[in-house]
């Protein structure tokens, strides 16, 4: 838990840029215990309003990073800045990067059966030397649960990215940190379906504008209602006014 965090709507961000999440994760796997990232997007802190398990889990975070343009403007509209943002697929590739050079061994979690492997074999050849210690795909049972925990321990990864959509992703690592043995434990939404390249990220001059959602919704229209957060999320902000 970084000093100087902000809080929006109750749930607390570090105001760090990429660069400075990036350092923050590097020292992270210098220690022994798991340590829980969180890339928070407008959805996020909408769910975690009415979602108490959510909040806390949140707040019990070693970090919590600005995903997206909705929180970066809310910062600063309160008169808390965060530097930039820091989507969640760009800093899970970041942390693949950093694995790599580093030699930590990296768990893949999460997607439809095939996807995790998938990845796995993009990541391998995009990042040459990185070591993917074992791969689960995201819709086992809760029955299936104490395998999965159990062979991701027995894997003896670093660092674990687990791809089961929010809010289950945070919920899951925070139920099971104690049991994974990772040091690095980060929920990657889509991203892994994006490694494997079974679903595309918007071109540079979009994300560039900050319209990545846009694309999103027109190429995944199913969206269309989780993404209502958004406008929610703006509401709530401006009638808390600024600070
Ligand atoms: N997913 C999963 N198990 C589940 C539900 C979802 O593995 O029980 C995966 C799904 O296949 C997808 C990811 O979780 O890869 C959620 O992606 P989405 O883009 O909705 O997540 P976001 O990045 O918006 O949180």
């Amino acid at each position: 838990m970084g000093a100087g965090r902000i809080t929006l709507l109750g749930v607390p961000f570090d105001p760090l840029g990429m660069e400075e999440a990036v350092a923050r994760i590097a020292s992270f796997l210098t220690g022994g215990e798991c340590h829980q990232v969180v890339t928070a997007n407008p959805e996020t802190v909408m769910k975690a309003g009415e979602d108490r398990e959510l909040m806390e889990i949140l707040q019990a975070a070693h970090l919590v990073v600005a995903d997206g343009i909705g929180i970066v403007w809310a910062a600063r509209w309160l008169g808390t800045p965060v530097p930039e943002r820091v989507p969640g697929i760009e800093l899970a590739a970041r942390i693949v990067d950093l694995a790599a050079q580093r030699g930590y061994r990296v768990y893949l979690l999460g997607g439809a059966p095939g996807v995790a492997a998938e990845a796995a074999r993009c990541l391998e050849k995009r990042y040459p030397g990185l070591v993917i210690a074992g791969v689960q795909h995201g819709y086992f049972t809760p029955e299936e649960e104490e395998r999965v925990v159990a062979e991701v321990a027995a894997a003896r990864p670093h660092i674990l990215l687990v791809g089961l959509g929010m809010p289950k992703q945070e919920k899951w690592i925070y139920r099971n940190r104690q049991r994974l043995g990772v040091q690095v434990a980060i929920g990657v939404g889509g991203s892994l379906d994006v490694f494997a390249g079974r679903v595309r990220r918007a071109p540079g001059w979009m994300r560039r504008r900050g319209l990545e959602w846009l694309y999103r919704l027109l190429f995944q229209p199913q969206r269309l209602l989780r993404m209502l957060a958004l406008p929610r999320f703006v509401l709530k902000v401006l009638a808390r006014g600024r600070t």
